[in-house]
């Protein structure tokens, strides 16, 4: 299987934001778009996406999965960085256009169609570094994945990093100038002590990895940093949290300091994830800090994690019913 997120549809569906209104959105040709080299994107970073899913239901049917929500968010990202408004039901629309001409292409689970919307900057003006583009380009993407934990879902080793991800302000703006920042404190962190991730814990507060939101579990409880600004609103820890919920489980959302973390996670049973859309929940075993490593719980996959994990499965997958109707049939 090729690498998540390198193959694609042909084609995929653009609008365009000029002289103040948006184009009828059409289906093009994936392979290149033209940009003005002076593009506001390519020099100031007007640059927001989102990553959702469609699945293939076992009688055929297609359906993406909390839709509104990555469009309420890719709409909120675009304000943040004084990009055009659009029209959510446009987007939406052209997210179930797309995936409907390519329903044939959604793979089966634990395969499924990656959906990238994305809106840049497009204004040719170098001059505007402290002023928005008044243009722009919002397009869909498509790109087919396969099963995520196909070697195995092997714990990961996290690297606690005392410095921020990005900016404080601009962590619940789904920006790529918030991976370029992050970019060289993960590097480090692979080659200096083989961490997979790093998790940003600035002034000791327990905040996010570079794309997805760290989970703690003990016992019946599941602790995770409460909503600000400074990291990102994650659609699936909404999920799994309203899932632990549903199950009876009391969920915590606060400051969770580093001292704190290290201390639970020497207890047995406890567990660590990491969620987002392209993992959905990953086990943590290791947290590395100051120098020194420490085993979460046993150190493998924890029973409640993989358990979450399957529940929101089942609901996408079609094979449990979907209570919090998240799901929306694309054909
Ligand atoms: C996308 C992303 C997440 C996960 O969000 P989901 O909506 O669950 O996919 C978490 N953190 C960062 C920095 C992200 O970019």
């Amino acid at each position: 299987m090729a690498a998540f997120g390198t193959v694609f549809t042909p084609e995929m569906i653009i609008s365009r934001f000029n002289n103040n209104s948006w184009s009828t959105p059409e289906i093009v040709a994936t392979d290149s778009i033209s940009l003005h080299p002076g593009a506001h994107v390519l020099h100031y970073s007007s640059t927001c996406f989102e990553g959702l899913k469609a699945f293939r239901h076992a009688d055929g049917g297609i359906y993406t999965f909390r839709m509104e929500k990555n469009v309420a968010r890719l709409a909120q990202s675009s304000q943040l960085l004084a990009l055009p408004g659009f029209d959510k039901a446009m987007l939406s629309k052209m997210i179930l256009d797309i995936v409907s001409r390519y329903a044939a292409d959604v793979p089966q689970p634990p395969g499924s169609m990656y959906i990238r919307p994305t809106h840049i900057g497009t204004e040719a003006s170098i001059g505007k570094a402290a002023a928005p583009s008044l243009e722009s380009m919002l397009y869909v993407l498509l790109s087919p994945v396969g099963d995520y934990f196909a070697g195995g879902a092997k714990p990961l080793r996290l690297l606690l990093e005392d410095n921020a991800r990005c900016a404080p302000h601009m962590g619940m703006v789904k920006s790529g100038g918030n991976y370029a920042s992050a970019l060289q404190p993960i590097m480090k962190a692979r080659a200096s002590v083989q961490a997979d991730q790093v998790l940003f814990c600035p002034n000791g507060d327990v905040q996010e990895t570079g794309a997805a939101n760290f989970l703690l579990i003990d016992g019946n409880e599941i602790i995770t940093k409460a909503l600000d600004s400074s990291f990102l609103h994650g659609i699936t820890r909404d999920s799994i949290l309203t899932l632990a919920r549903d199950r009876g489980m009391t969920v915590s959302e606060r400051e969770l300091t580093v001292d704190e973390l290290l201390e639970r996670a020497a207890k047995p049973g406890t567990e660590a994830a990491l969620s987002g859309t392209a993992a959905v929940l990953t086990p943590v075993g290791t947290l590395i800090h100051g120098g020194k490593e420490y085993q979460v719980g046993s150190g493998v996959a924890g029973a409640t994690t993989n358990a979450l994990r399957q529940a929101l499965n089942d609901i996408q997958w079609g094979k449990a019913e979907d209570k919090h109707g998240w799901l929306t049939k694309v054909c």
